[in-house]
């Protein structure tokens, strides 16, 4: 046999067992053995939590692939309960405990994949191992679960940390007909989103019965004497539970790393270079244990989604036994393009967001920006069950360069996201979002799709056909505020000082608007209000119209005076 190099896999999920995989396609002749600390591989870790709402009845479902089958197809020599304890790297070998036998035994490597994952943060709060308080990451840890909710016929629960698992888990633990608290230490959940587009979340939490407690850092927990747990808040506030569910982050796993000197990251992931080879050649990482670049701001981040997991172990096996040296993949770094449903609510991110470009230092490439937001139905309005989702899309004002988007909403929310995600990564612009060929057919988009309206809408900006404020800029403006939807709406709810002319009547009620004064329009969602702009300057009047119109006045409204 020619070429049988050895390789050794630490971690047999998602990175890990896709880098075996893909390995062994490569090469017939390497030596090739997957080492997993715990009893299963190539699990679904994302289906865990809709198999504790039983959305997923069968627990086997999640087994993407066994040891057996990796085997049997991959001549893959995978070695579950097995820890990697140590690495010298000066000898190329590592020491591995069996753990079902307790024997310490060492393999050496010509290459060493490292994909150890994240685990989850358990901060030392009081109390903070009570039973009924559990983490989610593995087959046990969802077993644990889910017997405790059977057993001790769990009628309320607290979820602690407002991220995607935190929803997850509300969903399943809602649809099973428990209480929840879901309980935040920020002011809004899905921190990565900007908070006016969290708001919608809060909201649809709030319709559900979810009693949603934001800025409320946990700092212990404490037994009740009829074995519920009280879970208390800083500010003395108390919640109590039949479950706790911790979902509160996770943290890379790097010990093994650290100890073998391997350089980390100052987020505390291992730095690897963009083909994921660590600071020793023969060593690579992938996952969510390393540090990746930030495609659009090139900022470090650590971002533990399945994707870039997959897609890095892959690279690492093409880099490490692929014999087309000319054209080898690159890591292309994140977007963080994500997605995640509640109750039947979908968000999804693509890219940066206003508040992450806020926190860069050196962003003179990205500045200025600017943001739009639009609510367009997800198919055409006239088939039955069009359903609107809110966009807002972040884009160079200099150049129209797509920057990042996020939307929300009932259906085909996640469609445009990948949409504009795949734009992101072309580098491309509003312009092109303007001109996207999509699919159309009444029943799943529209002739204009809502990828095609943001575009529309940021280039309209671009070439100044239209000019836009932001409600944040209200309190520092003295412009009259002229809000153009229709006298019922107007009625239910405006904002303080409007003054209220319906688009219809604009033309024949001009005189009482100011010409000596700036006017900022507005309607629901920022489409009307666009037209009255459109009239209303080529009439000689200075207007902006405001934009994502009262629905995100709203939303603002949950985080800022205005
Ligand atoms: P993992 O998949 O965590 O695998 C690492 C493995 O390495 C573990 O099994 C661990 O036991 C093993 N290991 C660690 N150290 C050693 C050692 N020293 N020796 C032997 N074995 C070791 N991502 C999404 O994109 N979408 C989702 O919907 C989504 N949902 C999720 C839901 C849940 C409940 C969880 C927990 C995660 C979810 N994720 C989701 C995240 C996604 O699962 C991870 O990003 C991905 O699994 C990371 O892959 P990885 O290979 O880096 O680590």
């Amino acid at each position: 046999m020619k070429n049988r190099k050895k390789l050794l896999i630490v971690g047999g999920v998602a990175g890990g067992a896709s880098c075996a995989a893909r390995a062994r396609r490569l090469s017939e002749d390497a030596n090739i053995i997957l080492f997993e600390r715990g009893s299963h591989i190539s699990f679904a870790n994302c289906g865990l939590p809709y198999h504790i709402g039983k959305v997923i009845p069968r627990e086997r479902s999640l087994y993407v692939a066994s040891p057996d089958l990796f085997k049997r197809q991959l001549n893959v020599d995978v070695r579950t309960q097995n820890n990697v304890r140590y690495i010298d790297r000066k000898n190329k070998r590592i020491d591995v405990e069996n753990l079902k036998t307790g024997e310490v035994y060492r393999e050496n490597y010509d290459t060493l994949v490292l994909s150890p994952g994240a685990a989850p943060i358990k901060p030392d709060f009081k109390g903070i191992d009570l039973p009924g308080i559990f983490t989610l990451r593995t087959i046990p840890d969802m077993r644990k679960i889910i017997d405790w909710i059977k057993t001790r016929r769990v009628k309320k629960a607290a979820v602690i940390g407002g991220g995607f698992i935190g929803l997850e888990m509300t969903e399943n633990l809602i649809i099973q007909g428990i209480d929840v608290s879901l309980i935040e230490m920020l002011p809004q959940v899905m921190p990565f989103l900007d908070p006016e587009i969290s708001a919608f979340i809060h909201d649809h939490l709030k319709s559900k019965d979810i009693s949603l407690c934001l800025e409320s850092p946990v700092t212990g927990f404490r037994q009740k004497n009829n074995g519920m747990i009280e879970v208390m808040i800083e500010s003395g506030k108390m919640v109590t539970a039949d479950v706790v569910i911790l979902a509160i982050g996770v943290r890379p796993e790097v010990e093994l790393a650290k100890t073998a000197g391997l350089t980390v990251g100052s987020l505390g992931g291992i730095l690897v270079d963009d083909q994921m080879r660590t600071s020793d050649e023969n060593i690579f990482a992938v996952g969510d244990a390393v540090e990746v670049q930030n495609f659009v701001t090139a900022a470090q981040g650590l971002i533990p989604l399945a994707g870039p997991a997959n897609r890095q172990g892959r690279i690492a096996a093409d880099v490490i036994l692929g014999n087309n040296r000319t054209s080898q993949p690159r890591f292309r770094g994140v977007q963080a393009t994500s997605v995640c449903g509640v109750l039947g609510l979908t968000i999804a991110a693509t890219g940066t967001s206003e508040k992450a470009l806020a926190q860069l230092e050196k962003n003179e490439e990205l500045k200025p920006y600017e943001k739009i937001y639009l609510t367009p139905n997800h198919h055409a309005g006239y088939y039955p069950g069009a359903k609107p989702m809110t966009i807002k899309l972040i884009f160079s004002k200099k150049t129209g360069q797509v920057l990042g988007a996020q939307a929300i909403g009932m259906e085909g929310v996640e469609k445009r996201i990948d949409v504009i995600a795949k734009a992101i990564q072309h580098n491309g612009t509003v312009f092109d979002l303007e001109e996207s060929e999509l699919c159309y057919a009444p029943q799943y988009g529209a002739a204009k799709d809502p990828v095609n309206l943001a575009g529309m809408i940021a280039s309209n900006l671009m070439r100044g056909y239209t000019s836009i404020v932001h409600w944040e800029d209200l309190s520092e403006s003295d412009a009259f505020l002229l809000d153009v939807r229709g006298p019922f709406e107007f009625k239910r709810g405006h904002v303080k000082n409007a003054v209220n002319i319906p688009l219809a009547d604009l033309r024949k009620r001009m005189s009482e608007l100011p010409r000596d004064r700036e006017i900022w329009t507005y309607c629901y969602e920022g489409k009307r209000s666009y037209f009255a702009l459109r009239i209303l300057e080529q009439h000689g009047f200075r207007v902006e119209n405001i934009s994502g119109g009262y629905l995100i006045y709203l939303a603002v409204k949950q985080f800022k005076d205005i």
